[in-house]
């Protein structure tokens, strides 16, 4: 049987800890889904097609890693493919509530998926997407926060705006 994971976010920007998260996974588990979040309610700074395709240049070098868009709910996608796992990362003790939830809730929908919890190297544990939206939007350095792919389309979604 081949072990499949979901790694779902909204990767409104990816970042190099998301990046981190999807190798680790990568080793764990036969093939990975990264699964882009689309038509969220909230106005992204990179549009769906920006976040898919720089997330696919970024896990190019990964050849179990495919990268996709999804909407609805996380546990029908997670099971029209068959996956029995959801990755997620875990940053400081911050994240661990609302994971935790997400968790249990998701394990109610369905009993057979289980959240396997990741932590990146210490060195991108302070990194959001959001911190990286504040640092863009303002004017400053973000190109060591993200993979050069994003770093472009990020460039290009600011001189639009
Ligand atoms: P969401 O909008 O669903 O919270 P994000 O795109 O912000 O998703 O993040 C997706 C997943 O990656 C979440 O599990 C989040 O905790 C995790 N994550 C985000 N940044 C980091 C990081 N720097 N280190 C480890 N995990 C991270």
């Amino acid at each position: 049987m081949r072990r499949l994971a979901i790694y779902p976010g909204s990767f409104d920007p990816p970042t190099l800890g998301h990046l981190d998260v999807i190798e680790r996974a990568s080793k764990l588990f036969d093939e990975i889904i990264v699964a882009v979040g689309v038509n969220s309610a909230k106005k992204p700074l990179l549009p769906d097609r920006y976040r898919i395709e720089s997330l696919q240049e970024s896990t190019k070098h990964l050849p179990n890693v495919k990268v996709e868009g999804f909407t609805g709910l996380l546990v029908d996608f997670v099971q029209s493919k068959a996956a029995l796992s959801i990755v997620r990362g875990l940053r400081a003790t911050a994240d661990f509530e609302y994971e935790f939830q997400m968790a249990m809730v998701n394990r109610r929908l369905a009993s057979e998926v289980d959240t396997v919890f990741l932590m990146t190297k210490w060195e991108y544990s302070y990194l959001s997407s959001s911190i990286v939206r504040e640092v863009a939007t303002l004017g400053g350095d973000y190109s060591g926060m993200v993979p050069p792919a994003v770093a472009k389309v990020i460039h290009r979604a600011l001189r639009k705006t």
